[in-house]
């Protein structure tokens, strides 16, 4: 199959369908790639690493929609995108149809097969193309928090590991699932005293197995959250509720409560944000302060770090992406059912039923 990579097109997105060991691992089970010129330029690959791998290099996005039988892409595709794609072609990217009816339109009409990364499952549970990134910004939240935590961007003035004979900060992570739990792992590394807040007891427990005795895990009710918020340097918000909105577990009084130059930061906010105080914001300009408490709410934390997030991104689709080379999109979803569920539009109609229904079209 000739599979093709274009340059992203979206505003400040630097991440790349395919790094080149991907490349060289697609062309190693006898496939072609071709890859638009300067499409991992942000983020440190050339053309000619690209070539070294075994790539042909296209000069703009044109020649790649349309010569490859798959785009391989990262974003949602752009207007300008959609309308390159042709009956039959198959497109493996993030879609986030639901809340986007433009974009589904442009599919549609496409006739193109679009399988998306966030609805693919994994026969463990979950979503195995979802899991990097929040994992990515789980770790990032620390590493945001403690730079925010310090006195020049405003902060306490607060080394969230402190230091023998000093005490160290204290972290409150709400919500101890994917990102949850990379955040954890890295407030304890950084040896800062760490609480999760979970409403599932079974989380709980794994994550108690997991961490030991210094984790501190608590259940989830309002007391706690009011409690937890007001003893904690940095609040990191990490809850999902599928299909929903995040909840807004963190009243505007509990943001008052804290210690002036405290740090909130709501992973969440791409689902509305857990905090009531909590409006989305870009990497161009990632905080603001609510009442002397910094707030985070970058939408797209993994962009910041757009190296280290297409590697991880890679690592989890790479296998599907093999399979729909080696086998053609029909042979590959029928026989694996995780696949099946990232199909959401094929030869001009809707096929995930939560897009439809969200979008009040016809599945
Ligand atoms: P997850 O499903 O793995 O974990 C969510 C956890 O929240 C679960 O353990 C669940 O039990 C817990 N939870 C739900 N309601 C709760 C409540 N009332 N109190 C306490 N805990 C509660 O989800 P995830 O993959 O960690 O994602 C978390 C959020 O981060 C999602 O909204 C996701 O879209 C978002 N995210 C944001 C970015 C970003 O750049 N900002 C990047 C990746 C993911």
């Amino acid at each position: 199959m000739l599979i093709g990579v274009p340059k992203e097109i979206k505003n400040h997105e630097y991440r790349v369908g395919l790094v080149p060991s991907s490349v060289r691992e697609l062309i190693h089970h006898g496939h072609k790639v071709v890859v638009e010129t300067k499409a991992g330029g942000g983020i440190g690959f050339s053309d000619a690493d690209y070539k070294a791998a075994g790539a042909t290099i296209a000069p703009n996005a044109e020649a790649v929609f349309a010569k490859a039988e798959m785009i391989v892409k990262v974003k949602e595709p752009q207007a300008k995108e959609c309308k390159m794609l042709r009956p039959g072609q198959l497109l493996f990217t993030y879609l986030h149809l639901a809340p986007d009816p433009e974009q589904t339109k442009g599919l549609l009409k496409s006739g193109a097969t679009a399988i998306a990364y966030e609805t693919v499952t994994s026969p463990r549970g979950g979503l195995p193309l979802l899991a990097p990134m929040s994992e990515v910004a789980g770790r990032m939240s620390v590493q945001v928090g403690a730079h925010y935590l310090e006195k020049e961007p405003g902060g306490a003035g607060i080394l969230l590991g402190g230091v023998p004979g000093v005490k160290a900060a204290h972290v409150t992570v709400i919500g101890g699932g994917v990102s949850g739990t990379h955040a954890i792992r890295m407030a304890m590394g950084m040896e800062a005293q760490v609480t999760v807040i979970d409403r599932s007891l079974d989380r709980l427990r794994e994550l108690d197995e997991i961490f030991g005795s210094k984790l501190n895990t608590i259940y989830s009710t309002v007391q706690a959250i009011e409690e937890y918020v007001q003893m904690s340097d940095l609040v990191i918000g990490a809850v999902l509720v599928p299909g929903a909105a995040a909840p807004k577990l963190v009243t505007r009084k509990m943001i008052k409560s804290m210690r002036p130059g405290s740090v909130v930061v709501d992973i969440a906010i791409d689902q509305g944000g857990c905090f009531e105080t909590s409006h989305a914001t870009t990497h161009a300009d990632p905080v603001y302060v609510v009442d002397n408490v910094t707030h985070y709410c970058v939408a797209n934390m993994p962009g910041a770090v757009a190296r280290t997030s297409t590697f991880a991104l890679n690592n989890a689709t790479l296998p599907f992406t093999i399979a729909l080379a080696n086998k053609g999109a029909q042979r590959a979803c029928a026989q694996d059912p995780h696949l099946m569920n990232g199909l959401n539009i094929h030869d001009g109609k809707l096929t995930y039923k939560a897009v439809a229904d969200a979008l009040k079209l016809k599945f």
